[in-house]
């Protein structure tokens, strides 16, 4: 297949990477990624803007413009025809011999983008998933969707070696976010989820949860909630970029509501695909 590599449509064959690429010893870099629904990206501007915002705060410069990575984005998905499924980009800081601070001179960043094809999963979003309580022991910078994912990494390991899908962090009785989602919890007709700082990642599909709310009329709170809440809640999802608007059932042992998709949850996921329905051409 086709990735790019830096500004190049490239194969994947001609891809070098250094072995001292921060990114590979560092993790010293950020990434993105979008969905393509029917040719389309999804909130392709957000997730650009988002990209160029965590670069900026670990003082990474893009060398391109917005509009460029845009139109690089969008001629790699058309070179590898994907219909519905993924695009995957990511920029490091470049390649330097090993040591901590930033190298000088400032090496040229690299950047990485691939596609994935792969069709949404019907059966999560009808019928939810259990999840598991994990305690959040990342670092402070959560709002940075950063490579650094060993936390995120050990949280969702966690949650899969118990038969979960997804774990629900939580830094002491607080509830934070999931290993690569945000958690919403819903009680006596109140969303709650936590507030965007820098404990949680700014995620796409929550921005786009905010703004269905208001259209369906379900008040979006943002009051963090402690884990002994969230097991009592009417209704729990999860939401991300590749799991969309997925149903939380059940916690650790306790069962969400009846166990099955709440009322409000299924009306945002309907809202939802209307959403995607609307999507114009790239
Ligand atoms: N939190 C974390 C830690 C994530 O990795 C993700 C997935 N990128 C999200 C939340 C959800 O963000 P988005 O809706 O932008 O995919």
């Amino acid at each position: 297949t086709t990735m790019l590599w830096n500004d190049r449509l490239v194969k994947e064959e001609e891809i070098k990477l250094s072995i001292e690429d921060r990114g590979y010893q560092f993790g010293d870099g950020v990434y993105e990624v979008i969905k393509i629904y029917n040719g389309s990206m999804f909130t392709v501007t957000e997730h650009i803007d988002r990209f160029y915002e965590s670069a900026e705060k670990i003082n990474i410069v893009i060398p391109y413009t917005k509009d460029v990575l845009h139109k690089m984005v969008y001629d790699l998905i058309e070179a590898n025809e994907i219909v519905n499924g993924y695009v995957y980009f990511q920029i490091t800081r470049g390649s330097s011999p090993r040591a901590h601070a930033f190298p000088t001179p400032t090496p040229e960043p690299v950047f990485i983008a691939y596609t994935m094809k792969g069709e949404r999963s019907i059966e999560k979003y009808e019928k939810g998933v259990k999840a598991k309580f994990v305690e959040d022991i990342r670092w402070l910078r959560c709002d940075i969707k950063s490579l650094n994912l060993l936390g995120n990494v050990l949280a969702k390991e966690a949650a899969q070696q118990a038969g979960c899908y997804e774990a629900i962090q939580h830094r002491g009785e607080i509830v934070t976010e999931g290993s690569s989602s945000n958690m919403y919890g819903i009680k006596d007709g109140v969303l709650y989820t936590h507030p965007t700082n820098n404990l949680i990642l700014n995620g796409i599909t929550r921005r786009v949860i905010m703004s269905l709310c208001e259209e369906i009329g379900l008040p979006f709170i943002e009051e963090a909630f402690t884990t002994g809440q969230a097991i009592d809640m009417d209704e729990f999802f999860m939401s991300s970029t590749s799991s969309e608007i997925t149903p939380i059932i059940q916690i650790d042992d306790n069962i969400i509501g009846n166990g099955k998709p709440g009322e409000w949850t299924r009306k945002l996921q309907a809202a939802f695909d209307a959403r995607v329905q609307q999507l114009g051409s790239l």
